[in-house]
């Protein structure tokens, strides 16, 4: 019966690894998908995570019952507190709700959703560029995407007078999808001014911010800087939505593990929403695994594990940005042409390079080395060794 389904493309971020593993040469490097990677190249698991795992296991009062169909209490409560800050009013006046969702990406389809059923204003602005899946996780979930401007491919760096002059014009109360840090391909963010007048333009046009934060702690190493965002939002009494995931900040992307909360006006607000969350959520997939979020809440209620855990995440973070000089110094030493300060002056765990399609693909035939087509490098995949190889191909591309 399935004779005439045709063959579909690759995922472009995911097709890229896919690519990777059939390559036999012992020089490939994978730079496309954003996992962090050690100076050895492997995958890293945690030592607070697996601290954490253990005393989870040890528990034998731990039981695999079913999570209620918005998560774990624990969990959700304590989400909300890292992201919001610990005395956020908005927390404090429970005008938060919080449901655990599957990682970032579910967390963004299941607030997606609901602002399609709940919300007076179905168009969703994003950035242009951004993460490829945002087009599709809004508009399966019912809602029209449209794009901001956001890069600006010559000066690689933020169009802020796009940026403005396209959230003015869009009609009041659109949904507005923002970054809260360390933009994803671009590496690019507003400063702390220029995002108070974005805060300022969405208020004043009415239109609703939806946070999308996949790497609160990997942009600067400091969790409450990397929320500096969101909580200016949030401290101006209006509403937003925000998706947090754990994927990249604790190593736990396998666990799919993740947040969505809503701050609304009232606690009465909160409450009437979060009923109908559960509404989307019961028949999507009844409710949420139980692992990862316990993992979680483990290390956010133990202050001892908390620390463990910022040290952990800004040694991540601190190799990420040696890499950004390393890169830019063996340009540097190579002369190759061309202002590469971008390198360093982009944030979080991918530079967009600037490099064009064709350059990308010259660099995986003659040096396998594996990103993007739109040269997006995921700086957490690179390591002293390899710096060198990808400086050449990168020299290589653009002198050819
Ligand atoms: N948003 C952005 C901007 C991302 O980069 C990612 C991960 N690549 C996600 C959301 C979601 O990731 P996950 O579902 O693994 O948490």
């Amino acid at each position: 019966v399935f004779v005439k389904v045709v063959q579909a493309p690759e995922d472009p971020i995911l097709g890229v690894t896919v690519a990777y593993n059939k390559d036999t040469s012992p020089n490939k490097l994978n730079l496309g998908v954003g996992a962090y990677r050690t100076e050895e190249g492997k995958p890293l698991v945690l030592n607070v995570v697996r601290r954490a795992e253990q005393m989870l296991v040890n528990d034998l009062s731990r039981v695999k019952e079913y999570l209620p169909i918005v998560g774990l209490a624990e969990f959700n409560k304590l989400s909300a507190k890292l992201i919001f800050g610990a005395d956020s009013p908005a927390i404090q006046e429970n005008r938060v709700t919080t449901v655990q969702c599957l990682s970032g990406t579910g967390s963004l389809r299941v607030g997606g959703e609901f602002l399609a059923r709940h919300y007076h204003q179905l168009t969703i602005f994003i950035p242009a560029p951004t993460w490829g899946n945002h087009i599709k996780v809004f508009t399966l979930a019912g809602l029209n995407v449209k794009t901001y401007r956001y890069y600006d491919p010559a000066t690689r760096g933020l169009d802020f007078h796009g940026l403005l002059e396209d959230l003015g014009a869009a009609p009041a109360g659109s949904i507005v999808l923002l970054h809260a840090c360390a933009h994803n391909p671009t590496g690019v963010d507003p400063t702390p001014e220029q995002w108070e007048q974005i805060r300022q333009l969405i208020r004043s046009k009415a239109h609703l911010p939806f946070f999308d934060s996949a790497y609160q702690g990997f942009a600067s190493g400091s969790l409450d800087a990397d929320a500096q965002s969101v909580r200016m939002f949030v401290a101006d009494g209006g509403e937003c939505l925000m998706a947090q995931s754990y994927a990249k900040n604790m190593g736990l992307y396998g666990e799919r593990v993740g947040a969505l909360s809503i701050v609304c006006k009232t606690a009465d607000v909160a409450s009437r929403v979060e009923s109908q969350l559960k509404l989307v959520i019961r028949p999507m997939y009844s409710n949420p695994p139980i692992h990862g979020a316990s993992i979680v809440a483990t290390i956010l209620k133990d202050s001892d594990m908390y620390n463990e855990w910022t040290i952990e995440l800004k040694a991540m973070a601190d190799r990420i940005i040696t890499m950004r000089k390393q890169l830019f110094d063996a340009l540097s030493a190579r002369g190759t042409p061309g202002d590469w300060s971008h390198i360093i002056k982009q944030i979080g765990m991918f530079t967009f390079t600037g490099l064009n399609s064709e350059q990308v693909a010259f660099m995986t035939k003659e040096y396998h080395i594996y990103m993007t087509s739109d040269g997006r490098i995921s700086m957490a995949g690179l390591s002293s060794k390899t710096v060198p190889h990808l400086a050449d191909a990168i020299h290589a591309a653009v002198t050819r």
